[in-house]
């Protein structure tokens, strides 16, 4: 196991990665990931389910892909500012690394962003930053779903 990508015994009680993926082969590799750095996480395979399970649970940081079916990354981020109003990181997960797609990450409500396919160093100094910053958790108990 690498060391050198470890997280703090505080913040692995304390902290839980919701994973937004519909390619069963990227999940399997976030999973393997997040699981090595032994951090807690949830895999939802569309923006939908993400956001009904939003709606139940609150999650310190969000790994959101964004070609999905049903509803995809931007769609879904959206809906978690505009009417969940959650505040929760959510770090982009671009297919294309263009600046027009990296671009409408940001403008959507989205942190960050990452490119496929994911590389583990900089997907752990991303989360070093959000997680860090992650003080509260916090729940959409009240947002109706109308997406
Ligand atoms: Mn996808």
């Amino acid at each position: 196991m690498n060391t050198e990508f470890s997280f703090s015994p505080e913040i692995k009680d304390r902290i839980t990665v919701l994973v937004v993926e519909d390619n069963l082969l990227n999940q399997k590799l976030d999973s393997f990931i997040l699981n090595n750095w032994g951090l807690k996480h949830e895999i939802c395979s569309n923006g939908l389910k993400a956001i009904q399970r939003l709606q139940q649970k609150s999650f310190d940081v969000i790994l959101m892909d964004i070609q999905m079916p049903e509803l995809n990354g931007y769609d879904a981020t959206r809906f978690i500012r505009e009417e969940l109003k959650l505040t929760t990181p959510v770090i982009g997960i671009t297919a294309h690394a263009t600046a027009g797609e990296k671009e409408k990450c940001l403008l959507i409500g989205m942190n960050n962003y990452i490119s496929k396919p994911i590389n583990e160093a900089e997907l752990h100094e991303l989360f070093s930053v959000y997680l860090s910053l992650s003080h509260s958790s916090e729940t959409a108990e009240t947002a109706e779903l109308k997406v």
